[in-house]
């Protein structure tokens, strides 16, 4: 079972689900699988970037308003 099902030629470049060209006869090989992890790599640099680690990153974030805030704006919307 080839790791990867799209074959290219390595010939004529064409694109197969075979490991045989079927427009030249050559040998195909799977193509280049994309790089791809589950894991984060860049996780630590995008920290770093956005200065996670630092006191002052939590208030930068989006908040919600309060319950009786959403309360208060949701009663006044229904009755329009
Ligand atoms: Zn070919």
């Amino acid at each position: 079972m080839a790791r990867q099902l799209l074959q290219q030629c390595l010939e004529c470049k064409a694109w197969t689900l075979a490991t045989t060209c079927p427009s030249c006869g050559a040998k195909a090989q799977a193509a280049a699988p994309l790089k791809w992890s589950p894991e984060d790599h860049r996780a630590e640099i995008r920290r770093k970037m956005y200065g996670v680690t630092e006191a002052q990153w939590a208030e930068g974030l989006a908040t919600l308003p309060s319950l009786e805030e959403m309360k208060s704006s949701h009663n006044a919307s229904e009755e329009e």
